[in-house]
């Protein structure tokens, strides 16, 4: 019997007694998480309450109860939180040496790798996703962020091969829901590791950690103004990348708001950084390992609920291993778990909220008019909450929306081709070039892609995989600048001499 005739015949075992190998439920206790009631804003080190006399609540996705209410921050409160952090700049910040602001860094990420456990159930609670990656994934990712900017802080100088690097000022960092902490370390070390200080907007749906933080950086007594939070919607980040006191506006979110700041900014003196949208192509070369590949595609569009600007959402597969590679993604899916994100065996969790189940449904339904042949597995989703299960196209042509725009959902559209040039010619078929994937046996096949996918990201035989270390941004539409590693500190920087 041949290995593949015989990993057949395991895989029809463990879908006849499916049921036998289910897991129990074992579900993260919740009981050490105190969440307040209610989050004023984190302006000059203190809680302050809204001038707006605005207050928001954020929900838990996956069970729609309140979790907390959090003030909105208007026009004035903004322009409180912007004077704070210039004050903190001009006063104390840019003043200290490097290795004293490395100290403080140093401290955020270790008081975090401390209470790891509490961020990463609240960071499940209010976003929704599974506590296996906000647990493994997000919290000690964020850590690692803080750790690795807080090396650079007293090696500016030879980040940029001896020339003297300056901070900005202030800078206006706008973040998204689908990684909450994690967006907000990726904004906070670099920037402070330069020396610049901080005004930070959260998401409206998931708040609670970055707010979280801020009571960190109060008990390693971080001096007050180098880092602000000012929670709101989307008119509380409008505010801030248009405050004129701003150096820097920092925005990681959707294409056509990230088009919109840009315009804001045209003609000031603002630099600015985005991070935006992406339809990442998952290469598959008949040559590839497939089993290893469909563990990768899985991972690549179902982790975080396909809750990712980098997420293989369009599956590019050899023809000749089309169905073979169809029928294996669908074996998996039929064992993947969907619901309650606090349980430690959920591979997919809740939509992050209402809204973003309102526009999966939406593509969906798109796909299907234009022809698409839609598959899922079955899955008993919760009763209440945002759920969606993860979905696979086949069959669906090039031009079709849910195969060009960001559907943001655990949606995957798979397309053919025959040769790699026709590979590259449609992987690079779109506006965006956030990341791409390669598997292939072949080292020489994986360079020929990378060096012709427009991407800032292309993986080989893995996907998904981020590192502080790591160079990190979009070609086209998907953005401008890189975040983390050495070229990461370049946007948060005046390079002199
Ligand atoms: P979004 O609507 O653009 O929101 C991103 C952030 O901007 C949120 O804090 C949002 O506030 C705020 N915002 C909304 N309107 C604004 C305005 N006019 N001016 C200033 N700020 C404004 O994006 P999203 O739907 O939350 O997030 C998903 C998108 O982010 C996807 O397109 C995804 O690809 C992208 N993303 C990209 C990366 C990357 O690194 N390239 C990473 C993660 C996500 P509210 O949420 O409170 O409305
Ligand atoms: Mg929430």
């Amino acid at each position: 019997m041949s290995d593949i005739t015989r990993r057949e015949q395991t895989n029809e075992l463990a879908l006849q007694f499916g049921n036998a190998w289910n897991y129990a439920p074992s579900r993260e206790g919740t009981e050490q998480v105190s969440l307040k009631p209610r989050y004023e804003l984190f302006i000059d080190g203190a809680w302050t309450a809204p001038k707006s006399n605005r207050y928001f609540a954020t929900i838990n996705p996956a069970t729609e109860e309140t979790l907390a209410e959090v003030a909105e921050a208007n026009e004035e409160d903004v322009a409180r939180a912007v004077t704070g952090a210039r004050a903190a700049y001009d006063n104390v910040w840019r003043k200290l040496s490097g290795k004293e602001r490395a100290k403080y860094i140093y401290r955020i990420a270790r008081a975090l790798q401390e209470k790891a456990r509490e961020f990463a159930i609240v960071e499940t609670l209010d976003g929704g996703k599974p506590i296996k990656e906000s647990r493994d994934i997000d919290v000690p990712l964020a850590a690692a962020h803080f750790f690795y900017h807080a090396g650079w802080a007293d090696k500016l100088h030879y980040a940029f091969q001896g020339r003297e690097a300056r901070p900005l000022g202030v800078a206006g960092q706008i973040i998204p829901w689908n990684f909450p902490l994690l967006m907000a370390a990726w904004k906070i070390a670099p920037a402070l590791a330069c020396g610049n200080t901080v005004v930070l907007k959260p998401a409206e749906t998931t708040p609670l950690t970055a707010l979280m933080l801020a009571q960190i950086f109060q008990e390693i007594e971080l001096p007050p103004g180098v880092v602000n939070i000012v929670t709101g919607a989307g008119a509380t980040g409008a505010a801030l990348a248009a405050h004129p006191g701003i150096d820097k506006v920092a925005f990681t979110g959707s294409t056509a708001v990230g088009k919109r700041i840009q315009q804001a900014l045209a003609g000031s003196k603002k630099r600015l950084t985005l991070e935006l949208g992406g339809k990442a192509a998952n290469v598959v070369f008949a040559d590839a390992p497939i089993d290893q590949a469909v563990e990768g595609i899985v991972n690549g569009i179902f982790f975080n609920q396909g809750h990712v600007c980098c997420a293989g959402s369009r599956l590019l597969v050899e023809e000749s291993v089309h169905d073979i590679v169809v029928r294996k993604l669908q074996d998996r899916m039929r064992t993947l778990r969907v619901g309650d994100p606090l349980d430690k065996n959920t591979d997919v969790g809740a939509i992050n909220s209402k809204m973003q189940l309102g526009k999966i449904h939406e593509m969906v339904a798109a796909g299907e008019e234009e022809g698409a042949t839609r598959w899922s597995a079955t899955y008993d989703l919760p009763s209440k909450g945002f759920f969606f299960p993860p979905t696979i196209f086949t069959g669906a042509a090039q031009s079709c929306r849910i195969a060009r725009e960001e559907i943001f959902g655990p949606v995957l559209t798979v397309l053919t081709f025959r040769t790699p040039d026709e590979a590259i010619e449609k992987a690079n078929n779109t506006m965006y070039g956030l990341s791409a994937g390669v598997w292939t046996d072949k080292g020489s096949k994986s360079f020929y892609m990378a060096q012709r996918l427009e991407a800032g990201v292309v993986w080989a035989n893995t996907f998904n995989k981020f590192d502080a270390t790591s160079p990190f941004g979009g070609f086209k539409e998907s953005g401008l600048g890189r975040e983390g590693g050495r070229q990461g500190l370049a946007a948060y920087s005046e390079v002199v001499g």
